[in-house]
């Protein structure tokens, strides 16, 4: 067993293999092909032929029927492990034969476990599978890997919340591993050097000749509803994209401003993403779902996103100057026309505010403030944006709650806040009462 093991014998020589593989090849009647057999134990053995295998039954990870077993995917595989077969005083890759005598001799690979980062992930990313291509320099091929499970690694590069890095392992020696900005150097690396990734699909009629299956309509060409289709065809579906603005991206598009994401990066995505499979519909607002069924559609999926929010339940909030960050980023992403005036308060103290507050200087804001209800420390907001804020002279006032939006005539005055003391800051004593006044923003 232990030469087994080993995989060979002292003489240098395969040890055991003939019986061995027997034994593995019968226990391998009847099962999955995509399972990697393993032989755990061996029972019995008197007489010769009562033996029992204990066998490991594991997810290979690789089509059995597609591998050869050549080893050209093992001398690509950047990732190395410790050698199992060789009692972890070896090193080998995680693409690997199991064993030399393996049978059958496909390869597998090793996975231990779930990564902290993917399962933080909502696209459920292997952020360690691109940067370790990275490591090697293989960007292509880490734009690649990206893709296959985010259609948006120059969006997701820059704007993504990041969650990954939050639960990133490597923060606990010293800071998480940079994964959102390695997604951006991949992605800028293969659109400066203009490398097509588009890879068209076939359909399921040109796969199969089986004609009548019908085609999917998909309502929204946000980052869900582009998703969907990408999957969609893949799967070898035909897929119509409805669109009522007149281009696609939806909250990618209108609700992050293009200091952070400029269109021709997001359109080079949507590039990607759009194959024969798919046909995109923009200007097109969908009034019935039924009709498209009678149009021949065999599914629906409403992918409108959320671009509608609710204003602040207090007074003066329907005042027309008070308006909601996510549609003032809309407005001028439209080019519609919109007065900010020259003093603009933010409420709020998240990446939108961020975003909403270096807007409004880009635009024609003289003086921008944000107030928020958490402490300076505490923000929700990704603290590059807050000091890239603050460069940029965007007064914070912390730890605030808002209580009426003030107006006189229909001139709006400002915003009746109140301090917010920590626990602390009240046990200690530092501050004792909570003072109400008018934040004059305006
Ligand atoms: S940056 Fe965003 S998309 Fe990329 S791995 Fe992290 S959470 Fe996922
Ligand atoms: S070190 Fe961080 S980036 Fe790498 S696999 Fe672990 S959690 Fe993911």
């Amino acid at each position: 067993m232990k030469a087994e093991k080993m995989g060979f014998n002292k003489m240098n020589v395969p040890c055991a293999a003939c019986f061995f593989r027997m034994k593995t090849a019968l226990a391998r009647i009847n099962t999955d092909d995509e399972i990697a057999e393993e032989v755990y134990r061996i029972i019995g053995g008197k007489p010769v032929d009562d033996i029992h295998v204990v066998h490991e039954r594991k997810a290979r990870y690789v089509d059995e029927k597609k591998c050869t077993g050549c080893g050209e995917c093992a001398e690509k595989c950047p990732v190395l492990v410790s050698s199992e077969y060789n009692t972890g005083l070896a090193e080998e890759k995680a693409i690997s034969r199991r064993y030399l005598q393996a049978v059958p001799s496909a390869f597998a690979i090793r996975k231990d476990g779930r990564s902290p980062c993917r399962a933080a992930c909502p696209a459920e990313q292997r952020a360690q599978g691109y940067i370790a291509v990275i490591s090697e320099k293989r960007f292509e091929d880490a734009y690649r890997t990206i893709v296959r499970e985010n259609p948006f690694p120059s969006v997701c590069g820059r704007v993504c919340k990041h969650y990954c890095e939050e639960e990133c392992t490597r923060g606990r020696v010293d800071e998480p591993v940079s994964i959102m900005k390695l997604k951006q150097f991949v992605s800028d690396w293969v659109y400066a050097n203009n490398v097509t990734i588009t890879e068209k699909n076939i359909t399921f009629e040109e796969e199969t000749g089986v004609k009548g299956i019908k085609p999917v309509a998909i309502i929204g060409s946000g980052p869900a509803g582009l998703a969907a289709a990408r999957d969609l065809a893949q799967m070898g579906h035909r897929v119509t994209v409805f669109e009522s603005l007149p281009f696609a991206g939806g909250m990618m598009r209108v609700g992050v401003p293009l200091f952070r994401l400029p269109w021709k990066r997001l359109d080079w995505d949507i590039e990607n993403i759009l194959d024969g499979n798919i046909e995109l519909k923009t200007n097109t607002r969908i009034e019935s779902i039924h009709k498209l069924f009678e149009e021949g559609f065999g599914a629906v999926f409403i992918a409108t996103g959320a671009h509608k929010r609710k204003k602040l339940p207090i007074p003066g909030s329907d005042l027309p100057q008070v308006l909601i960050g996510t549609e003032m980023l809309r407005s001028i992403a439209l080019s519609k026309e919109i007065s900010l005036g020259k003093n603009v308060l933010v409420l709020g103290g998240g990446n939108v505010a961020m975003d909403v507050a270096r807007t409004a200087l880009r635009e024609d804001a003289e003086s921008v403030k944000i107030a928020c209800l958490e402490s300076r420390e505490k923000l929700p907001a990704d603290p590059w944006k807050v000091s890239s804020g603050e460069k940029e002279d965007i007064t914070i006032l912390p730890s605030k709650s808002f209580l009426e939006i003030v107006s006189t005539e229909g001139r709006l005055e400002g915003v009746r806040c109140i301090d917010i003391f920590s626990k602390d800051s009240m046990r200690t004593g530092a501050r004792k009462s909570r003072k109400s006044k008018v934040q004059n923003a305006y």
